[in-house]
């Protein structure tokens, strides 16, 4: 949508709920604006032999809580604003979920489907070399997020420990297991949304079980929460990708649709099965007890919030839906349960894997997926009962208490010097 900022949106969140909170200016003020934005030129010399040079973008929201946590993006859309945003929604994520981090986000423009591998690879190492300077397992811990996975986690590391000359795993997170990834790490976000689906449903006195569910975006999280969440009972009616989406009223059979999208850089328009095209505009307006939008931000916004027919969103992107759409969609009843919460799964054993790497000590996936589960119940649990108390939805639950932790931290610490 033109002229749509979404750091706008974090700004708005960020005031409303240090309003409830009755918070002076002075008290929240520095968390409106990120600690430090750093932009880079990253040439590249492309396969056929000329040089393109490349934006990119690291942005450190805010430190106060521990280094800087979150992923880096590959994609065409990227700018300095999205990177803002993200940057501080991580701040507010680590911090609902009580991990020693704060936030950070990176990203390049650049559109990864029509790279070659060796291209990528040129990309994602000077990328680092270019933000090597601020980056670090103390300082700034980079991640997947949409565009990027665990090999071009791998070359991070790679090209970050040939700048100190010696091997640095904690330096990045997501990374591939045989160099230091976490069991369970490629799963965590969509494990964490389908936790968080199931902790939603009992919420509301609700079992999961039979319940309709549709998902917008079919990349890592939407493929994972699809798999996940079918596992727990409930039926996937409809999925989307870039090309568009596939709809079956009676259940679609999601291990064969994962299956086919992984062999090869399949779209689900080349699927072939039980199943009738929808748009993926269409797909968020399913009468669908359940709809998980998975894919980029401003999907819900005010020119389609007031059509929704889900019951309860369960948000797998970051910033999924706009401050006008909560609105809407809170006056409709429409549970919300906000990306900060939703998704967290990924940063939560994002945080195992780094602990793993400086301790040098590894666990079992059972070890991981029970710890990420007890934080996450924990979390959602929190997150209900303050919107309870003070009768907001859940997004301004989750960032009551997200928002006075980073504020109690900045407290704490004073302002230097
Ligand atoms: N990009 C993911 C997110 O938005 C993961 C971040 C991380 O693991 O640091 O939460």
């Amino acid at each position: 949508m033109s002229g749509y900022n979404p750091y706008d949106n974090v700004v708005a969140t960020i005031d409303r709920a240090a309003k409830i909170l009755g918070y002076e200016q002075s008290d929240y003020e520095s968390l409106k604006h990120p600690e430090r934005e750093l932009r880079v030129s990253v040439p590249v010399r492309m396969d056929d032999g000329s040089v393109k040079v490349f934006d990119g973008y690291r942005v450190q929201h805010s430190t106060v809580r521990g280094p800087a946590k979150g992923g880096i993006r590959f994609h065409h859309a990227v700018d300095n604003n999205e990177v803002k945003a993200l940057a501080a929604w991580m701040t507010f994520k680590c911090a609902v979920v009580g991990i020693p981090y704060g936030g950070g986000k990176g990203g390049v423009v650049c559109d990864p489907t029509k790279l070659s591998q060796n291209e990528k690879r040129g990309i994602a190492r000077r990328y680092t070399a270019m933000i090597a300077p601020i980056i670090g397992p103390e300082s700034d811990i980079p991640a997947p997020d949409v565009g990027t996975n665990a090999e071009v986690m791998g070359w991070i590391m790679d090209t970050y420990s040939m700048i100190k000359g010696h091997c640095v795993p904690g330096v990045v997170t997501g990374k591939p297991i045989a160099i230091g990834g976490a069991k369970g790490r490629a799963e965590a976000t969509g494990r964490g949304v389908m936790i968080t689906a199931v902790n939603t449903c009992k919420a509301l006195g609700k079992d999961i079980k039979g319940m309709s569910v549709a998902v917008q975006g079919m990349g890592n999280v939407g493929s994972i929460s699809a798999l996940l969440i079918e596992q727990q009972g409930a039926k996937i009616v409809a999925v989307s990708d870039v090309s568009g989406g596939v709809y079956n009223k009676n259940g679609l059979n999601i291990k064969e649709i994962v299956t086919f999208l992984d062999s090869g850089k399949k779209l689900l328009k080349d699927y072939q099965g039980d199943v009738e095209r929808i748009s993926n505009d269409e797909i968020l307006l399913l009468d669908v007890d359940i709809l998980v939008p998975a894919a980029l931000e401003n999907q819900i916004n005010a020119g389609n919030a007031e059509k929704i027919k889900a019951k309860i969103i369960v948000e797998g992107a970051n910033g999924p839906t706009t401050v006008e759409a909560d609105e809407i969609l809170d006056k409709k009843g429409v549970v919300v349960v906000p990306d900060i919460l939703a998704n967290a799964g990924g940063v939560v054993v994002s945080y195992f894997e780094w602990v793993q790497n400086i301790q040098s000590l590894y666990w079992d996936e059972e070890m991981v997926n029970t710890r990420l589960k007890a934080i996450l119940d924990d979390s959602f649990n929190a997150v209900w009962s303050i919107a309870k108390e003070n009768k907001v939805n859940t997004r301004t639950g989750a960032y009551l208490i997200a928002v006075q932790r980073v504020v109690e931290a900045t407290k704490l610490r004073g302002i230097w010097p």
